[in-house]
């Protein structure tokens, strides 16, 4: 006798690629293989926006682009190179969404100020292209709020997500007032993150989004092994488990969600 499983269909939300073909052919492969139909690549720097890139380039039906310049890259230099570097790249490319990008003070608090400047820089460029944008923030939850708010919307507005969300309830509130979209990662999974789950049960469906943000951070019980985006999975049950619904309802409300954002 054939037990048949449901067969669910997933979207990963926030994947990097390190742009080597071989390994982008087998992680995807993976991918599809587990029901994951759909996976925004996502830059940051230069090698990642050349990697996601690649991959998108190669899945050109699965994999929707993000490009950007994340907290990390966040220098003396004026925000107007990186954004002249992302305008040459979207002058060749399909983007979906701009990012990731936003703040980080638990590792760079020194470069606080050039990290606003490039956010901001950033933000401008998604508002211009109607694009959404995909948002990390690190123990800078007052800071991000205080640029998304700052920001001189000329067009739909403010429309994205952040993403491998690690706040509290209210901080959750405060970005869906904000219209943006959460999206959880592995750390959902993680033994000590109860305060999370707390939040994961508090978003409404509207606005849940899933990722990997593979290669780190693979969620139990893969913990031990490099993250790719087939794990998206693990996520969608711990998600499930707290918000007492069932798998096939996550993956179906989130698929639904990031189609919306980032098509
Ligand atoms: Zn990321």
């Amino acid at each position: 006798m054939v037990t048949s499983i449901p067969k669910i269909k997933l979207y990963d939300t926030h994947a990097h690629f390190d742009g080597s073909p071989l390994e982008t052919l087998t992680v995807m492969e993976r991918a599809l293989a587990a029901g994951v139909e759909r996976v925004v690549a996502v830059g940051g720097s230069t090698s990642l926006n050349v990697g996601a890139i690649a991959v998108a380039g190669a899945f050109p039906e699965c994999v929707r682009l993000a490009l950007g310049f994340d907290r990390d890259q966040a220098t003396d230099a004026s925000p107007e190179v990186y954004v002249e570097t992302l305008r040459s790249l979207a002058a060749v490319n399909t983007l979906s969404a701009v990012g990731e990008t936003g703040l980080d003070f638990h590792y760079h608090p020194e470069t606080a100020d050039a990290q606003r400047a490039l956010f901001r820089a950033q933000l401008l460029l998604a508002d211009e292209w109607q694009l959404p944008v995909i948002i990390h923030t690190r123990e800078a939850e007052e800071a991000t709020l205080q640029v998304l708010d700052e920001t001189p919307w000329r067009g739909e507005g403010l429309r994205g997500v952040v993403h491998c969300f690690t706040g509290d309830k209210t901080f959750a509130e405060q970005l869906i007032e904000r219209s943006l979209a959460i999206s959880f990662s592995g750390i959902v999974t993680f033994r000590n993150a109860d305060m999370l789950r707390e939040s994961a049960a508090s978003v409404p469906d509207e606005r849940l989004l899933i990722e990997t943000d593979s290669p780190f951070l693979a969620p139990v019980p893969k913990r031990s092994l490099r993250n790719e985006p087939a794990f998206v999975v693990y996520v969608a049950e711990c998600l499930a488990k707290v918000r007492g619904t069932t798998v096939e309802h996550i993956a179906a409300v989130t698929y639904e969600n990031a189609v919306r954002l980032f098509g």
